[in-house]
């Protein structure tokens, strides 16, 4: 049998392709090493950010907003909540470009943004202890994601319209050609098109056909703290962004309960994926501590710490192309930390770049030429 598509990796992107295939009729096949949603890869710990006034460059917004009347849908389509409305807050000196890339993307797509100076924003927010040189900039109509359900949704969406999902079956092996062969830890599968949508794993994948790609799989960590209610609940309390001198920290309110959530976005080592992650640590722990120490001091204690993997490009921008020489092979990654919002986007691109081979989407920021 011969699939229309095979689309390996059925994470935050994969699974978005692999429903927008399903619903266009196509016979498709979606492999994943695990059983999404899981802890292994790029997915999990409940929460993710979504903002349409871009603190990586104004480029991205129109992709975003896509992103965003997307995961409307599906929350309709699901019948499930999978956003809430907290609002992000991005703090930081008004010099640092992620602050200026806020600004001007909620310009020149005339996004709501109220601007707060650092005494303003404590007043609002009685939670939050700024310096006096920050500025807030607080999207009101942005918020938060609640992953896992996303992919849940995603996922029985996609097979309710017919795709087939193998899950626990690892790809070992591409051979490209018209039809492309697919080699995995239990059989071979042949499709006219593939996507390869392997988060973390993406560079080791491709290496099987010798294509290189500057993706970097890097260790990431983030905790939760104990946090009183009425100071940081996600109806008083929104998700924050901060870009600090030298470092860069996100992270969200008190939803169900769960306390203040805290992940730091730059740095991080290198990493095989395939290896366990090195736990969350003492060291991992005071820095977070120090960063929360400063600017939440209300906060309560550490609760529990994670891993996670990020996929970084040398700049930071995503990967959506075909690959070189490879007409019928799409892949998407190199996320950098700030992918899951676009994921219902990606999905629907994917599909387009398939079927159609063009998307509506301006995707000339994520050219792998770009690296040449
Ligand atoms: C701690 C943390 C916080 C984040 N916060 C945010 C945020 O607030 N906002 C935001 O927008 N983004 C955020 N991100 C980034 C976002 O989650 C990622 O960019 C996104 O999930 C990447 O999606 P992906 O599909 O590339 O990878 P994944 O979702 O990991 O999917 C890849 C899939 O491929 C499968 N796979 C890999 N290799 C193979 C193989 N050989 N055979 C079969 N299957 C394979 C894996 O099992 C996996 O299921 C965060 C990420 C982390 C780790």
């Amino acid at each position: 049998m011969i699939y229309d598509v095979i689309v390996i990796g059925a994470g935050s992107m994969g699974i978005a392709a692999g429903y927008n295939l399903a619903k266009a009729g196509k016979h498709i096949l979606m492999l994943d090493a695990f059983d999404p949603p899981h802890d292994d890869g790029s997915h999990h710990g409940e929460t993710r950010i979504i903002r349409f006034a871009y603190g990586e460059g104004a480029s991205y917004v129109p992709f975003v907003k896509r992103a965003g009347e997307l995961w409307r849908d599906l929350e309709t389509l699901s019948n499930e909540s999978l956003f809430l409305q907290t609002g992000v807050v991005n703090v930081g000196e008004p010099t640092s470009s992620f602050i200026q890339n806020v600004r001007t993307s909620a310009k020149l797509y005339d996004l709501a943004l109220e601007q707060y100076s650092a005494i303003e924003a404590m007043k609002k927010w009685p939670g939050l202890s700024l310096p006096g040189n920050f500025v807030a900039c607080f999207e009101p109509t942005a918020g938060v994601l609640r992953v896992e359900a996303c992919i849940h949704a995603y996922k029985k969406l996609a097979i309710e319209a017919g795709a087939t999902l193998h899950t626990n079956e690892k790809v070992q092996n591409i051979i490209a050609g018209d039809i492309v062969r697919i080699q995995t830890t239990h059989k071979v599968y042949e499709a006219k098109h593939l996507i390869v949508t392997a988060g973390a794993w993406t560079t080791e994948l491709l290496q099987t056909m010798d294509i290189t790609i500057p993706v970097t799989p890097t260790r990431k960590t983030f905790a939760w703290f104990e946090a009183e209610e009425q100071l940081y609940h996600e109806n008083v309390f929104p998700a924050y962004c901060f870009e600090l001198a030298d470092s860069l920290y996100y992270g969200f309110p008190s939803i169900d309960g769960a306390g203040l959530k805290l992940g730091r976005h730059d740095g991080g080592e290198t990493i095989n994926p395939n290896d366990p992650l090195r736990p969350f640590d003492e060291q991992d722990a005071i820095d977070l501590q120090n960063f929360i120490n400063r600017f939440m001091p209300q906060h309560g204690a550490l609760k529990f710490g994670k891993t996670c993997k990020y996929s970084m490009t040398p700049d930071e921008d995503f990967i959506i192309d075909f690959l070189p020489d490879h007409k019928n092979i799409v892949i998407a990654a190199g996320f950098s930390g700030h992918g899951f919002k676009f994921s219902s986007a990606v999905g629907e691109a994917l599909a387009d770049l398939t079927l159609n081979g063009e998307s509506n989407q301006d995707l000339s920021l994520f050219q792998l030429s770009r690296f040449n």
